[in-house]
């Protein structure tokens, strides 16, 4: 029934990650809390570019499912300094999606710490519904929302279709 519907953007946008990584994931099923996404770790600290250190950071968005292949990840800047950290993380709709995470890193003098901001970038986020609390669909899409709401939406898009065609003519 909504699995159509839903269709056209989950191929241009899921598979890949979730065919190689979830075998077992139906995307048909509707009631996905989990789904894994690629990230970009930025700007974070020298001393945390190791497994471990880069394990702990990606933890703190949600379940890093590559954590032993992190260093391999890793792209550097042509003059040697390490750009960002790239990897597969698993995240939940329990928890709302970080762009920030702070680092606490002790200082080079040896006294206090150093705080640093790791700023994460998502190169896809999944579709979220906030009725249903699921991956796998939006607001405007979900088969929970009132008919009437979606009833406007089709009226308001045939009108903007008219609109266009009238400034061709
Ligand atoms: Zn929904």
């Amino acid at each position: 029934m909504d699995v159509l519907e839903q269709g056209p953007w989950m191929v241009q946008n899921i598979p890949i990650i979730l065919n190689k990584w979830s075998p077992d994931i139906s995307l048909t099923k509707g009631d996905l809390t989990r789904v894994p996404v690629w990230v970009k770790l930025h700007d974070i600290p020298l001393v945390g570019y190791t497994n471990d250190g880069l394990s702990l950071i990606a933890s703190k968005v949600g379940k890093p499912m590559m954590s032993d292949s992190f260093t391999s990840s890793i792209c550097v800047e042509a003059w040697g300094r390490p750009n960002f950290a790239r990897a597969l993380i698993e995240v939940s709709v329990e928890s709302d999606l970080k762009d920030e995470i702070k680092v606490a890193t002790p200082s080079l003098d040896g006294h206090g710490r150093t705080t640093d901001l790791v700023h994460v970038e998502y190169e896809w986020k999944p579709p979220w519904c906030s009725c249903c609390k699921v991956y796998g669909h939006i607001d405007t899409q979900c088969p929970k929302v009132q008919p009437k709401v979606l009833e406007v939406e089709i009226k308001q898009k045939q009108v903007d279709a008219d609109g266009f065609q009238e400034v061709i003519k």
